[in-house]
């Protein structure tokens, strides 16, 4: 007993980000030994997927809880003049940034042309399980619950905000003018807020776990499908995730005198946590911890990260406008300047539509298909480059959701020095 009890406290004493690391490496090399040795991956993944999904389902366990409890004690602790400088403010950066993505997406397909001389004609069907797209007005209705309580159940995250922040602000009213219980009743929604973080410690330490399992599978799956243009395909898109995430969200950061190594220093977590469950809102009880790490008012990210995890989808921007080239050219059809331009409108209300949930994006893809003239029918040669897209689909997420999360935690911190609510000194280098 005390041998065991010694072994978890060891556990725990390590680095928590020591551990997610060498969690990774081994994965990836059990994945590729895998591979190597003909070992049935099958057994592996049966027994090997369960620890994946306990992480993943652990994220979403509270997702629910600390976008809803954040969100309502952070509304009411902001002054309505700061809320509303915040929300515009988070919908311009937010814009700006996804308009950048979109645009670099082109302009490196562009340049490498990915899936050029594929000369693709074949009769392999896309296919595709899950929902069709909604359209853009739907989404935007949807953001006003029918019914709160259900939405918590769903878990849709925009109506959740909506309702959070409405209950957040009127709440606030209500301990302004000393109504008798609303005090009491923002207490104790502080106190649950904690309670839910110290939940997410928890769930951390569960993390190294549950990465090496999903990373294994990932390598083990895809590895050899990877080879050839689809890896052109992967490696383009890796390109402009990196040049958008350093470049452009470096540049911003540098621009506002934000370290850019003590961001990403802090983000680590939240970064490989999104990388690995493709999910930017699974993520967000991690991201949030980050920006309270970075010095950001729980009340500014409560709102702005759940709102970017929804909205703002740079990676899915990008991957939108390198996938349509790729299968116009791989489909000997490359995309006009018109269709091109097309698909940065459509891309970036795509993006705005994407759920933060694991291949999301591919669906969009759809959409975009459908607003450049892609007909996307059985056996034709658009529907085989589809379907080598979604094959690799797992791959081009993880990066994208990263990104995805990454765009919306740059934006946070630069909107709270803007608000001069950044605690600076979590900045300085240790
Ligand atoms: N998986 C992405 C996310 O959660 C969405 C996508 O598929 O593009 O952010």
């Amino acid at each position: 007993m005390s041998e065991k009890k010694s072994i978890f406290t060891w556990y725990l004493s390590i680095n928590l980000l020591l551990k997610i690391t060498i969690a990774i490496t081994a994965g990836s090399i059990v994945g590729i030994l895998l591979i190597i040795l003909g070992v049935d991956t099958k057994l592996y993944i049966q027994i090997f997927q369960p620890l994946g999904d306990v992480l993943i389902r652990l994220l979403k366990m509270i997702v629910i809880p600390v976008v809803s409890l954040s969100l309502i004690v952070g509304a009411a602790s902001l002054a309505p003049s700061k809320l509303s400088s915040i929300g515009i403010k988070i919908l311009v950066i937010y814009f700006i940034t996804n308009a950048a993505a979109v645009f670099l997406g082109l302009l490196s397909a562009n340049i490498f042309k990915p899936g050029l001389g594929m000369n693709l004609v074949s009769d392999i069907a896309a296919v595709s399980t899950s929902a069709p797209p909604q359209s853009i007005t739907q989404v935007f209705l949807n953001i006003i619950p029918t019914n709160p309580i259900e939405s918590l159940v769903r878990g849709d995250i925009l109506p959740i905000i909506f309702f959070s922040f409405i209950f957040g602000v009127s709440l606030a009213i209500l301990v302004e003018k000393k109504v008798k219980g609303a005090k009491v009743l923002l207490e104790a929604l502080e106190g649950a807020v904690e309670t839910i973080y110290i939940i997410v410690s928890g769930v951390m330490q569960y993390a190294p776990i549950g990465v090496f399992a999903l990373i294994s599978i990932v390598f083990a799956l895809h590895g050899p499908k990877v080879l050839g243009p689809l890896l052109f395909v992967i490696v383009v898109c890796y390109i402009t995730y990196i040049v958008q995430l350093f470049l452009v969200f470096g540049g911003l950061l540098a621009a506002n005198k934000l370290s850019v190594s003590v961001f990403f220093k802090k983000t680590t977590q939240a970064l490989i946590t999104a990388f690995v469950t493709r999910t930017s809102s699974g993520t967000l009880p991690v991201s949030m911890d980050s920006m309270e790490k970075l010095g950001v008012p729980r009340a500014i990210s409560s709102f702005t990260l759940p709102l970017g995890a929804t909205i703002n989808m740079n990676g899915t921007s990008i991957y939108l406008g390198v996938c349509a080239m790729f299968v116009g050219y791989a489909t000997n059809t490359p995309l006009t300047i018109e269709q091109q331009i097309v698909t940065v409108v459509t891309a970036s209300l795509a993006a705005i539509g994407t759920a933060g949930i694991p291949g999301a994006g591919a669906i969009m893809l759809l959409l975009v298909f459908e607003t450049i003239g892609l007909k996307l029918t059985e056996g034709s040669a658009i529907a085989t480059a589809y379907a080598m897209i979604l094959g690799i689909d797992t791959i081009l997420d993880m990066g994208r959701t990263c990104l995805n999360v990454g765009g919306d935690m740059v934006c946070t911190a630069i909107i709270a020095k803007s608000e001069q609510e950044l605690d600076e000194k979590a900045w300085e280098l240790e």
